[in-house]
């Protein structure tokens, strides 16, 4: 184990000199390098956001998962009693939830990821799998799976983030619909708890740990490997975009999609604010847009909605993905000529974002803040939060991707810890379409400094707030809240039983401070 000290608070010098004797301890820069002392630092108390900025103590980079038991086992037993820790993955959170001010950050990449696939039986029996590190990233997965004619079939848009870190909040994209978040494709975990007891578990053993820890935010223990369900992956994949400039068409047209899981395999959708965004949106996908929108009217702006579904190519047997593209698209309800098409192969599909991170870092856009707000939100309040959205931005310089699509709520496990939107008050009972939304807003200092990204961040407060109040009743995803009272709310009916599971797992809140849910139990 590895152990990189930032400050010589002495609680935090007790606990390395006591655990030092097995193991490995780079105590000081002259031991562990100047630059690579300052750039582990930095990068401790950094993520996406660029928002919060909390330096953490002593970074941890662990060989194996015991080094992490050891750790916890440590604290829980001993009188170091401030001491927080965060397991940080790719770091890619908004809101500083992977940083521990003052803690232990435990770099969870440190830990060897060797990924080990099961193939189903010949005759067809059983399931394929991997077995993969909590901190390997989900492009490893795929680079791995895919050397077998395997893949995951639950993603998110974005491949460079940890499998631990997307199982502790749900992990979505465009297969949601289809086969659930990433958490509905996890056959067992290995977790460290806060109480530092290393568990296998699985829906039929531990199964109490195992369902806390899916979209527990970190709260319960530490993931340090992973089952996740495989299937056999297609070579190339249909993928076409539709324009609409009429909300109900397009939502109508997305829920049409989702209804025909045996045809399609993917469906996501973006609000078209502006011309920028249709450009930017249009890096990954690679076909000359006969589109020239007009976006200003005379007396207000106007937006337009592009839907964005795809195909696998040996989906349909006996039948192109193009026969089943047109089988559908003759349901739908597009602008005329509006629907565009290309053929990519798998890998190039599911990893589209990098090319518009390639985009944006190329250009500097990249390492800059980002002040984003997810929401899901029920179908019978999703025109309403649409409208609200757009009260609250100026779509003219919007900059940044507006995602939203449709979710199918049987396609959640209700044992996990996510807690998905209830009925909206007066509401016929729980819906089944719930929408995510994802306003994935960047802010650019060069033209956004830190006066106009707090009044983003106060604005995205107050959407949230609104949108979880009366009729939307919709609820953060990646959620960032100011205070354990708001917690409460967003966890509503489930709160008892996350508070339960944490006193259960993590009875001294040693576990993931950057939450903000539950303070350190002295
Ligand atoms: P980190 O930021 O490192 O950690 C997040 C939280 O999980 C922290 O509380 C941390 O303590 C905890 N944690 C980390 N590793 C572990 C572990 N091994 N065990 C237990 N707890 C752990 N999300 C989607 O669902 N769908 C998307 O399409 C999507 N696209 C994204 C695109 C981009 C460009 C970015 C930046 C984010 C995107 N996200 C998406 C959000 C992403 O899933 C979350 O931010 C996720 O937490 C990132 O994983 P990470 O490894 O960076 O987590």
């Amino acid at each position: 184990m590895e152990f990189a000290l930032f400050c010589t608070k002495v609680n935090i010098l007790i606990l390395i000199l006591a655990l030092c004797s097995p193991c490995k301890f780079i105590q000081s820069p002259m031991d562990f390098g100047p630059s690579n002392l300052l750039e582990t630092k930095s990068s401790a108390s950094l993520d996406f956001g660029r928002i919060v900025f909390n330096s953490p103590s002593a970074v941890l980079r662990p060989q194996s998962p015991r080094d992490i038991s050891l750790l916890l086992t440590f604290l829980s037993a001993s009188s170091f009693s401030k001491v927080t820790i965060a397991a940080r993955g790719a770091g890619h959170s908004i809101y500083g939830q992977a940083q521990a001010l003052d803690g232990i950050v435990i770099e969870m990449d440190s830990i060897p990821s060797d990924i080990y696939i099961h193939k189903k039986r010949d005759d067809g029996s059983g399931f394929s799998y991997a077995d993969v590190g909590g901190g390997a990233l989900w492009v490893e997965l795929l680079e791995e799976s895919l050397k077998h004619g395997l893949a995951p079939r639950s993603w998110t848009d974005y491949l460079y983030l940890s499998i631990g870190g997307t199982l502790s909040n749900g992990g979505i994209s465009g297969q949601t619909f289809k086969y659930g978040p990433q958490i509905s494709n996890v056959l067992q975990l290995d977790v460290v708890t806060g109480k530092g007891d290393l568990i296998t578990c699985s829906p039929t053993s531990s199964s109490e740990l195992f369902y806390a820890v899916l979209g527990g935010l970190g709260q319960f223990g530490i993931i340090t490997r992973a089952r996740i369900l495989l299937q056999d992956a297609p070579q190339k994949v249909k993928w076409i975009r539709a324009f609409y400039d009429d909300f109900d068409t397009f939502t109508g047209d997305q829920e049409l999609l989702v209804s025909m899981p045996e045809l399609v395999d993917y469906v996501e959708g973006f609000i078209v604010p502006n011309e920028q965004s249709l450009l930017s949106t249009s890096v990954a996908f690679p076909v000359h847009l006969g589109f020239m929108p007009e976006f200003h009217h005379v007396s207000s702006a106007k937006v337009y909605y592009c839907i964005e579904f795809a195909v696998h190519d040996f989906q349909a047997e006996g039948t192109s993905a193009e026969q089943v593209v047109e089988k559908i698209s003759k349901q739908m309800s597009y602008m005329p000529s509006l629907m565009y098409s290309v053929e990519v192969s798998y890998f190039d599909f599911l990893n589209r974002v990098r090319m518009e991170e390639m985009n944006l870092r190329s250009r500097g856009l990249w390492e800059i803040p980002h002040p984003w707000l997810n929401m899901f939100v029920p179908k019978s309040g999703i025109k309403e939060f649409k409208d609200l959205l757009l009260e609250n931005i100026s779509p003219n310089d919007f900059e940044g991707p507006i995602l939203i699509y449709p979710l199918l709520r049987d396609k959640w496990d209700a044992n996990t810890s996510v807690p998905l939107p209830d009925a909206p008050t007066g509401g016929d009972g729980v819906e089944q379409v719930v929408y995510i939304v994802g306003m994935l807003r960047s802010a650019n200092p060069a033209s956004c400094a830190a006066g106009c990204l707090d009044d983003i961040l106060r604005r995205n407060r107050r959407i949230a707030e609104a949108a979880s109040a009366g009729r939307i009743g919709g609820k953060q995803y990646l959620a960032h809240h100011p205070s354990l009272l708001h917690w409460r709310d967003h966890f509503g009916r489930h709160w008892n039983r996350f508070a339960a599971r944490k006193n259960l797992f993590d009875p001294l809140g040693v576990l993931a401070p950057g939450q903000g849910i539950f303070p350190r139990v002295h």
